[in-house]
């Protein structure tokens, strides 16, 4: 991500935010960054803050990879968690084990 956040991505990340808060896997400073981002926008975020959400967002795809495509089809941010519950994207899931006689 660069400084430039456009409306897309704004709300990507408010999604993938919103179900991490609910999910309980922000630690607080994260934590209270997401409150504000879903409050007020990926806009309003300091540079610092920024910082910390666009290490928490590389992080999380880093630890998240989908078994079957590598994450080559991951369309957006919420697919990362969508992985962690599946050990698959919603791409993969989808297309019925397809991709698996490979
Ligand atoms: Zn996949």
């Amino acid at each position: 991500m660069d400084n430039e956040i456009d409306e897309a991505y704004n709300n990507e990340l408010i999604d993938f935010l919103e179900q991490l808060i609910t999910r309980e896997e922000l630690e607080s400073a994260a934590f209270g960054i997401s409150k504000q981002v879903i409050d007020k926008g990926a806009k309003s975020m300091s540079p610092k803050q920024k910082y910390v959400i666009n290490n928490l967002v590389e992080n999380y795809k880093k630890k998240t990879e989908c078994e079957l495509c590598k994450d080559g089809n991951i369309g957006s941010l919420t697919d990362y968690i969508y992985i962690v519950d599946n050990g698959v994207c919603p791409t993969c899931k989808n297309a019925d084990g397809k991709f698996m006689k490979a």
